[in-house]
């Protein structure tokens, strides 16, 4: 069963509000469109494997946690997906991107070639996923569980792969293949039982934290007078929306609502810094009332904090502003 679902990253969404707000002129345009194409393709591709993952249904008790973000003594890890069956645990690592990807043998190299026919080294996925698999070890060592922990890197079907022989250490598959390859793990040795495999999930669970990348101005090192303010209109996804019988109203499409101005409020919080004033509300909304302002703040879920001229927002505790 799935017990953690997966949703979009905080870094894709946040990368998609930087995309819209950015000026095709600015001098970090292209790094961002670069990194929001591989976030997109690695979180398409994540997707892919969770659409065929949810074929594996076996009748033993288990457990199936997509994209965990953890920390044992100081170290962070992230894991594509996890799952946990009465003898053993295997983190999956999924890959996407289009180019060929040729893993060779003795020593391991992974070489991506590329449509023009550059050839470029890239990081040892397996190096990745053995630090991932000690981590996960030595989290479970402080819980008192010994479990036989497996990796397997996992391939969207849009990749051309060539594994050169002889065959690499760690499993590689598409994602298609890997029901199949759950299905083919013997479950000899019942180490954990239904119960102890709940509550294993559950304390993931509990100490997972989203992975956090804002504000992604300090990130991407961007001036925040750069990034276009603004209230953007769902329905024509254009800038600039007025606020006008008490609504928002779309200039260019006619569009019109109450909520607009919500998504404007988390692209702050992404964005720019981790507290919003009233007057930074009016600058980011273009809104000019600040009774208004501090009528639609007081209604957007935020945390105010201090008061008069120190008064600001942040967002509820335990809240991240995309939820
Ligand atoms: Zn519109």
């Amino acid at each position: 069963m799935i017990c953690k679902k997966r949703t979009m990253p905080n870094e894709l969404k946040a990368l998609i509000s930087l995309d819209k707000r950015l000026p095709n002129n600015n001098d970090k345009k292209h790094a961002v469109q670069k990194k929001l194409l591989i976030c997109q393709a690695g979180y398409n591709g994540e997707l892919e494997y969770d659409a065929h993952i949810n074929e594996f249904q076996p009748d033993y008790p288990h457990a199936i946690l997509h994209d965990l973000y953890l920390q044992h003594a100081g170290a962070y890890f992230q894991i594509d997906s996890l799952v946990i069956t009465p003898s053993s645990i295997t983190i999956v690592e999924v890959k996407n991107h289009k180019d060929k990807t040729v893993i060779k043998a003795n020593p391991t190299q992974f070489i991506r070639i590329f449509q023009n026919g550059d050839r470029k080294p890239m990081r040892n996925p397996y190096t990745e996923i053995d630090r991932k698999i000690h981590l996960l070890k030595n989290w479970l060592d402080n819980r008192g569980i010994q479990i036989p922990i497996e990796g397997i890197l996992t391939f969207a079907h849009t990749n051309e792969l060539a594994i050169e022989h002889p065959s690499p250490e760690m499993k590689t598959m598409f994602t298609y293949e890997a029901p199949s390859h759950f299905r083919s793990l013997p479950v000899n040795e019942h180490i954990l039982d239904g119960h102890a495999i709940y509550n294993l999930a559950h304390a993931l669970l509990e100490h997972h934290k989203d992975y956090n990348p804002f504000p992604l101005a300090d990130l991407y090192d961007i001036n925040p007078a750069d990034i276009a303010p603004g209230v953007i209109c769902p329905a024509c996804d254009r800038l600039g929306m007025k606020w006008g019988r008490e609504k928002w109203n779309c200039p260019s499409c006619g569009h019109t609502g109450k909520t607009e101005h919500q998504q404007t409020v988390q692209d702050w919080f992404m964005l720019i810094k981790p507290k919003m004033t009233n007057r930074d509300f009016r600058y980011f909304t273009q809104l000019n009332n600040r009774n208004v302002a501090r009528g639609l703040l007081a209604k957007s879920g935020l945390q105010l904090i201090g008061e008069r001229k120190a008064a600001h927002y942040v967002v509820m505790k335990d809240k991240s502003p995309t939820h």
